[in-house]
């Protein structure tokens, strides 16, 4: 197990307002890096507070949000589930516009977002805008400290232009970088390149290492990912003992399985971690430490869903506040566990809250009994009746809904193995426990209505 602790996890004290207003995740970062999973001390000062929109109003106000997984809910590779587009006709008016505000938290990451809400329209049938969706790589956008140094980046399809699109200006993909120090790659034989470059030294030094989703041919990456971290970024160098801590590494998804097509799971992002985790430990005797581990299930990503679905909320004319998040997955590991421990989150932040709102209420009372009524008006002070601790209390609480198309199978028993992200261990068995198991989607959508009381 990792010593040197790893990853955004979201613990500490931080201001969501501030974050997504000066899209700075700085001084976020800097407070919870090295934060272990358990901790207890930390407090939170979080604004999620909605505003009316003046758009017309729905006819009938929903109190929740959904955030719907998309591979193994909605689809199998590219095969959609039955009941999937049924489930959708249920979210949406008769002009097709949705009436709950709806969020897809996807692992996925080797497209951009606007292709994948395409994808999503096609398949449902609704059309579906790029801010509903929120990937595995979407909360970088705020790593905002690393948009200015060279990043090799490795995963496979349009990943230049997914790092660019999220702020990076000075990208080396792992490829390029083979092309760059050709000696480097040499477990195929065949495309062992012999000779090196002679511009090898003049190659400007690589600062951080970007994990988008897993490569298509892992020795290569995982061999020159290590010869970066080992190198201090210029892998011509040969150190006499590697550099320790290490380079940044961001890494995205960390899904060890993921469903398609096949009647079993198949390697995920995740999987490619192992390989790299293991192999810098044999080799260094040290594990490799994550700046910063986003998609789910970290709770960063589940930050960013949530407001995202609150924008999304307002955009459709919901004035009330929304109380409750429902996330839809298929990953015990993944979508159950990252809820839930963002619901534990939520607990945290709505208890700060209360407890803020309720010394600013004595605070209040004191002063009023000091005070004449003249005094209070002309300080602005607020009449305890205005105070509505409810509007501005926001979320308060996310629950997990398990379908059974995907990657959980009850058949199979996961027994002492435990597939959570080596940075997430040891996880908690009552954080992978749903609050809900239904069959499919729709059945998913029909207990929420349910339980929610809206039609
Ligand atoms: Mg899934």
């Amino acid at each position: 197990m990792a010593t040197a602790m790893v990853g955004i996890r979201l613990g500490c004290s931080i201001n969501v307002k501030s974050i997504y207003e000066t899209g700075c995740l700085f001084f976020l970062t800097a407070n919870l890096f090295q934060r272990k999973f358990h901790s207890k001390s930390c407090s939170h000062v979080v604004q999620t507070a909605t505003k009316s929109n003046p758009s017309p109003a729905t006819k009938q106000q929903c109190k929740f949000g959904l955030l719907f997984d998309i591979d193994g809910v909605i689809v199998r590779g590219r095969n959609v589930l039955p009941h999937s587009v049924e489930a959708f006709q249920k979210l949406v008016d008769i002009n097709g516009n949705f009436r709950v505000p709806t969020i897809f938290v996807t692992n996925a990451g080797n497209t951009m977002r606007h292709q994948k809400a395409q994808q999503l329209s096609d398949w449902l049938g609704v059309q579906i805008n790029e801010q509903q969706v929120v990937m595995s790589h979407s909360p970088l956008r705020m790593f905002r400290q690393f948009h200015e140094k060279h990043c090799l980046i490795s995963g496979q399809g349009p990943i230049v232009e997914i790092a660019k699109g999220l702020g990076f200006t000075k990208v080396t993909t792992v490829d390029q970088l083979r092309n760059c120090f050709p000696t480097l790659d040499a477990v195929d034989h065949k495309r062992r390149i012999h000779v090196p470059c002679a511009f090898e030294r003049y190659f400007p030094r690589i600062e951080a290492v970007v994990l988008f989703g897993e490569p298509v041919r892992w020795e290569t990456s995982l061999q020159l990912i290590l010869d970066v971290l080992m190198s201090n970024g210029l892998p011509c160098e040969s150190l006499p003992i590697a550099p320790y801590p290490h380079l940044p590494v961001l890494a995205c998804n960390m899904d060890l399985q993921w469903m398609a097509e096949a009647c079993t799971a198949r390697f995920g992002h995740g999987a490619f971690l192992v390989c790299l985790e293991n192999l810098y430990k044999k080799i260094t005797g040290k594990d490799v430490i994550y700046t910063a581990l986003v998609g789910k299930p970290s709770e960063i990503t589940y930050l960013h869903a949530e407001h995202c679905l609150l924008q999304e909320a307002r955009k459709i004319g919901i004035t009330s506040p929304i109380k409750s998040l429902y996330a839809i997955g298929d990953n015990i590991n993944t979508d159950i566990f990252g809820a839930n421990l963002y619901n534990h989150y939520i607990q945290k932040r709505t208890k700060q809250k209360r407890k803020e709102k309720a010394e600013v209420l004595a605070h209040v009372k004191v002063t009023a009994g000091r005070s004449r009524e003249t005094d209070l008006s002309r300080m602005g002070i607020i009449p305890e009746a205005d105070f509505n601790l409810e509007v501005e209390e926001g979320v308060i609480s996310c629950k997990s809904v398990l379908v059974h198309t995907g990657v959980y199978n009850q058949d199979f028993d996961e027994g002492d193995f435990d597939h959570s992200p080596r940075d997430f261990l040891p996880a908690e068995a009552a954080l992978k426990e749903p609050t809900y198991k239904v069959e499919d989607v729709l059945s998913a959508v029909n207990l929420i209505f349910n339980e929610e009381n809206f039609s």
